[in-house]
C-alpha cells in the first residue's frame, strides 16, 4: 500500500481498536473508518474490571471506552457481535459470512484467558466485563476463594476478595507472585502485601489437576476447595483466525518495529496480540498492558497515513493491589541487578514508598515503585536515556512528603 488509504478497517474493539480510530482521525484522516468486534457489547476499558468494577466502586457505564456524542464524532461506522474469521489481503471476512474490504487494516485482538486442560466449566477466568459481572456476583455469595496464579490480575481480585472479608487462597507455581514482571526479588515485595492482607499465599505450587469446579489437586499433593474458583495464569493471543496465511504467529501477531504485520501489504497490529521488533531488547516483544496498546495505536495510526514517526515511548505499567499502586517503568526483564532507590523495603522494611532500580551491566533499564509516584517522576527520563549507575545513584532534593 503506497498511497494514503480511503478506508480503513480496524479489527478488534477493545482498548487499541478503540485508540487507534481516534488517532487516526487526530492525525487528519477524514476517510472511512470501520471498527469491527466479537462482542456485542460497547468497546469498554478492562483495568477496572479487576479494581473499581470488582470493588462495587463503579458500574458497568462508567467501563465505557466511548459515549454516545464521542462515537458520533469520529464518525465510526461500529459493526459489533461479528467475529473476524479470516484475512484476504486487506479483505475481513466476518463469522455470518460478510466481509469488508479496506485499503488499510489494523488488528487488535487482544488476547483470550489461558486455561488448564480439563478444566470444568464453573472454573472462572476474568477478561470480559460479562467475566466481571459473573465473578463480582460470585463473590458477593461467597465466604471463600481459591485464585489459581498470583499475578497482577489474581492479585486485584484477591485483594477484592479480601476487603469483602473472603478466606482467600493464592496459588503461584513461581517463587513469588508478580515475578515475570518484578523479578524474583521485588516479587518477594508483592508476596508480603498479599500476607499482609490475610491471603494464604502458596508459592512454588501449582494445580495438578481440578477435582470439580470448586476443588484442585496441587502440585505438593495438597487439596483446597473453595466456592469459587478464578484461574488468572496468563493469556493466549487471539490470533488463531489468522492460521494458513503464512505469518509468524509463534508469540503473537510479528510486526517490525511500527506494527507492520510482517509478509503482508496494508496490515499491522497492536496491542496485547502483537509482537513488535523492540531494538532495545534486539528482538520481538509483545507487551500486554494498558499503555503500551494506547502508545502503540498512536504509532500504527502515523505509519498508516504515512506520517513521520513520533519517538518511542517508555513502557509503563501499573497495578493496584492491596491499597498500593504497583508502577513499572522501563525494561525490569532486561536487569542482572536491582538496587534499592527509596525506602527500605528490599531491607525488610515497609513495602510503602519502595523504589527499586534495575540495571542492566551499568545501564538503568527500568523502574518499579510500591506507593512511591512522586518519586518515580524522575526516573522516568533516567530510564528513556539509559542512565549509568552514578547517575541514577547521585542523590538529589525529592519531596519526602505525600508518598503512599
Ligand atoms: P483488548 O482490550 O482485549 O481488545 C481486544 C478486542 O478484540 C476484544 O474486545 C475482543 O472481543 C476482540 N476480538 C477478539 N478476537 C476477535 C475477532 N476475531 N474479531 C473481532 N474482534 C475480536 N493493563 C495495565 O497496564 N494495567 C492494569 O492495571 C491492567 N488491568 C487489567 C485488568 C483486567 C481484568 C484485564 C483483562 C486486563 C488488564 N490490563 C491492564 C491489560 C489491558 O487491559 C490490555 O493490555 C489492553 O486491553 C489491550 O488492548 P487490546 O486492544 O490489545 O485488547
Amino acid at each position: 500500500m503506497s498511497q494514503r488509504p480511503e478506508h480503513v478497517v480496524v479489527v478488534g474493539a477493545g482498548l487499541g481498536g478503540v485508540r487507534a480510530v481516534e488517532q487516526l482521525r487526530s492525525c487528519g484522516f477524514q476517510g472511512r473508518l470501520t471498527l469491527l468486534g466479537a462482542e456485542r457489547r460497547a468497546p469498554y476499558d478492562r483495568p477496572p474490571l479487576s479494581k473499581q468494577f470488582l470493588l462495587g466502586t463503579w458500574e458497568a457505564e462508567r467501563v465505557a471506552l466511548w459515549d454516545e456524542a464521542g462515537l458520533a464524532a469520529l464518525d465510526v461506522t461500529l459493526r459489533l457481535g461479528q467475529s473476524a474469521v479470516a484475512l484476504h489481503g486487506t479483505t475481513v471476512e466476518l463469522a455470518d459470512g460478510s466481509s469488508v474490504r479496506g485499503d488499510a487494516v489494523v488488528l487488535a485482538t487482544g488476547v483470550t484467558a489461558r486455561r488448564i486442560a480439563g478444566q470444568p466449566a464453573d472454573v472462572r477466568t476474568l477478561r470480559t466485563l460479562d467475566d466481571a459481572v459473573g465473578l463480582r456476583a460470585a463473590l458477593a455469595e461467597a465466604q471463600s476463594l481459591l485464585v489459581v496464579g498470583g499475578g497482577f490480575i489474581g492479585a486485584e481480585v484477591a485483594h477484592a476478595a479480601r476487603l469483602s472479608g473472603l478466606r482467600v487462597t493464592v496459588l503461584e507455581a513461581l517463587a513469588a507472585p508478580c515475578e515475570r514482571v518484578l523479578g524474583a526479588q521485588v516479587g518477594g515485595l508483592a508476596a508480603r502485601l498479599f500476607i499482609a492482607a490475610g491471603v494464604d499465599l502458596r508459592c512454588g505450587v501449582s494445580v495438578r489437576r481440578f477435582l470439580d469446579g470448586r476443588t484442585v489437586e496441587t502440585s505438593d499433593g495438597d487439596t483446597l476447595s473453595a466456592e469459587v474458583v478464578l484461574l488468572g495464569i496468563g493469556s493466549v493471543p487471539a490470533v488463531g483466525w489468522l492460521d494458513g496465511l503464512g505469518l509468524d504467529l509463534s508469540n503473537g501477531l510479528a510486526c517490525d518495529g511500527a506494527g507492520r504485520v510482517l509478509g503482508t501489504d496494508g496490515v499491522w497490529a497492536l496491542g496485547d496480540m502483537a509482537a513488535w521488533a523492540d531494538p532495545i531488547r534486539g528482538r520481538r516483544h509483545r507487551s500486554e498492558h494498558w499503555t503500551s496498546a494506547v502508545d502503540q495505536a498512536g504509532v500504527v495510526a502515523r505509519s498508516v497515513l504515512g506520517l513521520a514517526a513520533a519517538p518511542a515511548a517508555v513502557p509503563y505499567v501499573w497495578s493496584d493491589q492491596f491499597g498500593l499502586k504497583i508502577q513499572v517503568v522501563g525494561r525490569p526483564d532486561l536487569a542482572d541487578d536491582v538496587v534499592p532507590l527509596h525506602g527500605d523495603g528490599l531491607a525488610g522494611g515497609p513495602v510503602a514508598g519502595t523504589l527499586a532500580g534495575y540495571f542492566a551491566g551499568d545501564r538503568l533499564v527500568g523502574v518499579v515503585g510500591f506507593g512511591a509516584a512522586r518519586h518515580l517522576l524522575r526516573y522516568r527520563p533516567l530510564v528513556a536515556s539509559g542512565a549509568d549507575r552514578a547517575t541514577v545513584l547521585t542523590p538529589v532534593n525529592e519531596p519526602t512528603v505525600g508518598v503512599r
